[in-house]
């Protein structure tokens, strides 16, 4: 097998890899029980909590595939990444910019309270006002099947639909969105038909993706929006460096600034219990575990990225010299305490 994944400057094999991943299931599953499924949309109620799966795909070497990395489910929020994407692919940041700002907001993922009180733009595309303000620009140049074209493509998987039983179930009770969307009518940042724009909008949330299709994605992002195997291009630079900045400051809603404390990875969460993260220039990786912690984000998903990211190194934020600044002689504490 060949090698897969760097930690610090050192190769790991597959096996070293894989046994890596394996011991952070372990640790992860442990958080299942603390966590609830999504159950404001009747459908994911259903899904069974104990699931856990997990893709990551290195822009060199195999895939590490572990649990119900097959297992097809909706891929909700992380479907505003492709929204975005395209969005700037078509429109660009200047006017996309025009309708949302680039703020992280502090609230919950479906609060209207800040974009009333505060503001006339939603904080962010990430969150469902700015989501639904980006499908309203959206529904002026694409059509529903034209997003699924795209989002096959991007994921690298042919096999993602629309998911009717959770589209229907989430439309007869998404009284919230609706109210988010007909203020942003009020405020004229949508100014299409604010009906499509809702029903595109929860389309995009329903469509069943897996792990592996997430990581696929994920992996073009971490390689510059280009196909590490075929060098196509798939998204420009300037479309990537937006969306990962965003992943890293807004993609897990209010919990974006602990999970860049403990894992440091750009991330973009969804109530399905799908997570997506970049690894810029080393891995995609997709994760699904339905159980839920209270901000909506999957809680032993969060777990295992933050196991990896510690044993393999993955955060952003991590100081190559690390190993030589911990040395005793390097040691701030010692030193405090000499
Ligand atoms: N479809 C869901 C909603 O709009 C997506 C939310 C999420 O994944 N956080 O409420």
């Amino acid at each position: 097998m060949p090698n897969t994944l760097h930690v610090d400057y050192e190769l790991k094999t597959y096996d070293e890899s894989m046994k890596i991943v394996e011991e952070a299931m372990e640790v992860a599953r442990q958080e299942i029980p603390k966590g609830v499924v999504a159950d404001y949309i009747p459908e994911l109620g259903k899904a069974d909590p104990n699931q856990l799966g997990i893709c990551i795909y290195p822009l060199q070497g195999e895939k590490i595939e572990l649990g119900d990395y097959k297992t097809r489910f909706t891929i909700q929020s992380i479907s505003k990444i492709i929204s975005l994407c395209v969005a700037l692919e078509l429109f660009g940041a200047n006017k996309l910019f025009e309708i949302v700002e680039a703020e992280p907001s502090g609230e919950a993922f479906n609060s209207l309270v800040e974009l009333d009180l505060n503001s006339n733009k939603p904080y962010n595309p990430l969150i469902n006002s700015g989501a639904i303000a980006v499908a309203g620009l959206l529904i002026e140049e694409v059509s529903f099947h034209d997003m699924l074209r795209f989002s096959r493509e991007l994921c690298d998987d042919k096999e993602i639909a629309l998911n009717r039983k959770v589209y229907e179930s989430e439309m007869s009770t998404c009284s919230r969105n609706r109210a988010i969307a007909y203020l942003l009518e009020s405020k004229n940042i949508i100014n299409s038909d604010v009906e499509d724009a809702l029903r595109f909008y929860t389309k995009m949330c329903s469509l069943d993706v897996t792990a592996e299709s997430l990581a696929n994605f994920a992996n073009r992002i971490a390689n510059d929006g280009v196909g590490n195997i075929t060098g196509k291009r798939y998204l420009s630079s300037e479309t990537v460096r937006i969306v990962k900045t965003l992943m890293l400051t807004c993609g897990m809603y209010d919990g974006s600034g602990t999970y860049a404390v403990e894992v440091g990875i750009p991330t973009k969460s969804g109530v399905g219990g799908g997570l997506l993260a970049v690894s810029d220039k080393r891995a995609g990786i997709g994760v699904f575990g339905p159980s839920l912690d209270p901000k909506g984000n999957s809680i032993a998903g969060c777990r295992l990225l933050k196991e990896i990211s510690n044993k393999l190194r993955l955060s952003l934020f991590f100081d190559t010299d690390y190993l030589k600044a911990t040395r005793k002689d390097y040691s701030l504490n010692q030193k405090l305490h000499e």
